[in-house]
Order: structure tokens, then sequence, then C-alpha cells
């Protein structure tokens, strides 16, 4: 009899159901697929009997509260998950299980074996020998990111409200749309949620724990060429897509996402649509640091200045737009929470593993509006594509997790 009955039941059920986000639309959420399965959560939580079961206008997400059952104040905690699937296949997902997995055998996807999970290729597998695991058909990813988030908040709040006797105050739970393509916390209600710490849950492997993201911005680049008769072009013509790679050639060579790691931080030339007459480029901009995040920005925007004066007109122009910034430097004030949830780990035999994310997170959003929100565990490998898996031991023990944080939430004044 699995610890919690329904984990496995509902994330397969939940996974089956297509939530991919649509990075063309300005909906919000962006896609009606996502609008049924929120609707269909805001049920079951209805059902399940928990408190102010509502969605928040402004953002899209469902809230909902479990009562605490603790007659002193402590604070309100609260779990958050997304609910839409990267931008790959989510159309018929058909997940497969592979019992007691034995540590080094290739697993097929698809019948005919084009698609494997092969140990030699994917060495993560090596770590779940004897395990659980959910994997793909090879046709679709597997959208453990993030129902497998989902589910096990559902899972920790059944199990509460089955075991009265675990204390714990108020626990706030956000079911939210639009984390893959960048937009889902934007609008997010930190008043309406009413949570006094929280915890994304989407995070990858057993003992994932994450308080710093990137800073990160987004650059375009728009180059206005002059475009003559490549017979009559001396001294006269400006090509738009030579001055492009004059621009790109100015920016440090080894800052790219394929030459760095950790701590280094980037330009991501991401689309290059050039003519003679017209270029554009587009750029993210990535640094964990905040002092050389904005002095990348300083760099980028001087690479045009010095262009244009020597050009002696404004050819090119820049346009940066901060995305989000490194929640570290909100929970480095305060570092509970990130405390907390390495207790928990450890209350439950994981070893945190605790990591810059090179990227953003939802809480990276949320934190910079009042609510610290570091990001833990959900399970899943190999996220956004077909070679998306997860182990059910691991999704148990991020509900250990969950269920643990709470507890140690009420122990505190
Ligand atoms: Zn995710």
């Amino acid at each position: 009899m699995a610890k919690y009955a329904e984990l496995i039941p509902n994330f397969l059920t939940f996974v089956k159901i297509n939530t991919r986000s649509d990075p063309q639309s300005t909906s919000i959420p962006s896609s009606d697929r996502e609008t049924e399965f929120l609707n269909q959560l805001k049920d079951r939580l209805t059902k399940m009997g928990l408190k102010d079961v509502h969605t928040n206008e402004q953002s899209a997400y469902v809230f909902a509260t479990l009562p605490g059952n603790v007659d002193k104040s402590v604070p309100t905690v609260g779990f958050i998950s997304h609910i839409d699937t990267a931008d790959f296949n989510a159309e018929n997902i058909q997940p497969q299980i592979v019992e007691n997995y034995d540590g080094h055998s290739v697993i097929k996807l698809d019948e005919k074996g084009e698609y494997t999970l092969d140990p030699k290729v994917f060495p993560s597998l090596k770590k779940y020998a004897g395990q659980t695991l959910i994997t793909t058909d090879g046709s679709t990813l597997l959208g453990a990111d993030d129902k497998a988030g989902v589910a096990e908040i559902i899972a920790a709040i059944t199990y509460l409200q089955a075991h009265p006797e675990v204390k714990h105050g108020d626990i706030k739970i956000a079911f939210g749309p639009d984390e893959e393509i960048g937009t889902g916390a934007d609008h997010f209600d930190v008043k309406d949620f009413g949570a006094d710490v929280a915890y994304t849950v989407d995070g990858g492997p057993l003992g994932d724990l994450n308080y710093e993201t990137f800073n990160a911005a987004d650059a375009k680049v728009v180059i206005k060429g002059t475009d003559v008769h490549p017979a009559e072009a001396k001294g006269i013509m400006v090509n738009a897509i030579q001055v492009g790679m004059d621009f790109h050639a100015a920016l440090p060579d080894f800052d790219r996402p394929e030459k760095t790691q950790d701590r280094e931080g980037f330009f991501h030339l991401y689309d290059f649509q050039g003519t003679v007459d017209h270029t554009e480029m587009g750029y993210i901009i990535r640094d964990h640091d905040r002092d050389r995040f904005e002095a990348r920005k300083r760099l980028f925007k001087g690479i045009a200045n010095q262009m244009n004066s020597d050009f002696g007109e404004d050819r090119v122009k820049v346009t940066i737009k901060d995305q989000y910034y490194n929640m570290g430097e909100i929970i480095k004030k305060d570092p509970t929470p990130v405390k907390i949830a390495e207790q928990a780990m450890k209350n439950v035999d994981v070893t945190p593993h605790v990591f810059p994310v090179r990227g953003g997170t939802d809480g990276s959003k949320i934190s910079y509006m009042g609510l610290p929100t570091p990001n833990i565990f959900a399970g899943g490998e190999n996220m956004h594509g077909r070679f998306e898996y997860v182990s059910e031991q691991t999704m148990e023990k991020a509900v250990d997790v969950v269920l643990e944080i709470a507890k140690l939430y009420a122990e505190k004044q």
C-alpha cells in the first residue's frame, strides 16, 4: 500500500490532460486548455473541503486554504505549482511505468525503440535502481514539470486532512498557469494568497533546493541599413546584416550559454533575422550577480552607442527589458525559509542539494513582490522533452518534505 494512495493515480490523470501554454498568446492563461484544467483543480479542491477556494481574477491562479489546527499563532505557509507544460508536444500523453528499474538497462520509450532512455546518455538513471519510473512513450513530454508538484501538494493536503494529529498552521496552496512562457507569476496576487512564506514545488531531482536565480533581461537590437545596388555600393551601402554580425562580435567571446556554467553569466543570441536594409536580433542577458548584470546591460548599450557614433547617425537601436531578478537578494535578508526547507529534507533522509538556478522560477518574481518563495524539488528529470521521467519514490519524498515544512513552521512561535 503506497504511503500516499492518490499520489500516483492523480499524477497519471493530470499528465494526460494537455495544458501546454502558448508563447504567442497574450491572454491569461495563455491557452484555454489551462483554464479548463485549473477549473478541474478548483472543483477538486472544493470537494476536498478546503476553504476559500477561488480563482484569483488578475492572475488566473487557483487559491485554497487548509485551516490550521494549532491554537498559537504560527506562520502561514504556501505551496505553489504551475499547471502548464513546456513548449513541446503534449497531445495524447501516454505515461509508461517501469517497475523496479535495475539502474542499468536501456528503457525503450516508443514501440520501435527509436527513442530510448539509455544510462550512457542519461547517467542520472543509475540513481534509480530499485525504483519505479514513469516515462513518456517517446512522442510527447511527460509534464512531471510541474504536474508532479500539483499531485504532491494535493497528496500532502489529503494526508493532513486524514491525520489531524499532525499539527500545522494555515496552509495556502496555489496552482497557476504559464510558468513555462515566463509570464504566469507576473500577476501573482500576494495579498489575496495570504501566506507569510511560500515554496514553489517545481524543482528537479531529489533534494533540489533553490533560492538563487539569474537576474534576467531580454534585449532587442534593431539595425537600419542602406541598401543600394552592390555594383555601386562603395562608400554608400550599409549592410544591416554585417552590422549585426559586428555587434555580436563585439560581445565577449566566451560569455555564451554553451561556454558558461555555475555562476557565469552570458549574452545569448536566440534570434537573428536580417536583410541588407533591416536586421533584428534577439538576446537574453543573464547573471546571478546584480552588479555584473547591470554591467552587462551597460556594455550592450555601449556597443550600440559606439557603433552609432562611428556611423555618425543612429543605426543601431537597443531596447532592454528586465524580466526578473535573483531572489537570493531577498532571501539573504532572512534565510529562514531555506533553513526550514533544509531541515525538512534532512528530517526525511533527503540530502539537500542547494545550487543557483541558471534560470528563473516563479519565486524569482513572487519573492520581489514581498513573499519569500524558494523552490523545492518535485522530482522530474530531463524536463521539457520526450526524455522526461520521474520516480515514484522521489515524488513520495517530495510529499514528505512538504509535510515536514508545514510541521516545522507549526513549531515556530
Ligand atoms: Zn516547472
